[in-house]
């Protein structure tokens, strides 16, 4: 029997190490139990710091992507997040994780036993609320019914930001989003409100500001505003 607790313990402490990742997200990361969102052949690499396939060409992120991500977005307790690419549900137990009971995580899954993989794997890990949140559909169309989002999290790399989620983006807030068919960057992308002196130009209209953050490797968005499937 492993003690995936300690080897969870030194993932945290590699990352801190590293620098990577806020105090906040790492202690997150602490609590989350990762092998169980991995294949069970695959469970005693739950807590190395790299993607592991979950089937189909899909992965579940390496840990470090994870934290900056989370990182980046600045979540806060409370806060409703729409995540695209629910994979094995790992990533979005850490943002439940990060928002708390009183936030709300969404998470739009492309494949259907994708998104019943990570249904499963959030309940058992002891996430109900994000679990509920599974939805199956093309995350590229946002998730319009529980829209506007305070944090969205792309967890797929996009050809461009699709329109409808930066539609669904609650103003003063903040997207993650990997860009690139093949090199690709994630970006951050803030919607911020108006700038004063700007105002009359820009009246009743927000700013959006891009930010370059890192080189990143992540499976292809696949949808109306992604990649076509024989791309
Ligand atoms: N966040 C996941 C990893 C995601 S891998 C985790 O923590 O395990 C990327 C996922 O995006 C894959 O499961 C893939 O099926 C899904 N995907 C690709 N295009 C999509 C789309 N248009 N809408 C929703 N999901 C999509």
């Amino acid at each position: 029997m492993r003690n995936f607790e300690e080897e969870r313990r030194r993932l945290v402490e590699r990352l801190r190490a590293q620098g990577v990742g806020s105090e906040e997200v790492l202690a997150a990361l602490g609590r989350v139990k990762r092998h169980f969102f991995v294949p069970q052949h695959l469970a005693e690499q739950a807590y190395a710091d790299y993607p592991l396939p979950i089937g189909e060409g899909q992965t579940i992120s390496a840990p470090h992507i994870v934290a900056l991500m989370c990182t980046y977005l600045e979540l806060r307790r409370g806060e409703k997040v729409l995540e695209i690419g629910a994979g094995s549900g790992y990533h979005a137990a850490v943002v439940a994780e990060l928002v708390g009971e009183e936030g709300q995580v969404y998470s739009v899954e492309r494949v259907e036993w994708l998104a019943e993989f990570a249904r499963a794997n959030l309940r058992r890990a002891g996430y109900t609320q994000a679990s509920e949140g599974v939805v199956r559909g093309d995350g590229t169309l946002g998730l319009p019914e529980h829209a506007p989002y305070d944090k969205i999290s792309v967890a797929c790399a996009a050809p461009d930001v699709p329109p409808p989620l930066l539609e669904q983006l609650r103003a003063g807030g903040r997207m993650v989003i990997p860009i690139g068919k093949f090199m690709q960057t994630l970006y951050l992308v803030k919607k911020e409100k108006g700038k004063e002196k700007e105002r009359e130009r820009q009246e009743g209209r927000e700013e959006v500001v891009r930010e370059r953050k890192c080189s990143v490797v992540f499976v292809p968005l696949v949808g109306r505003y992604g990649f076509r499937e024989e791309d």
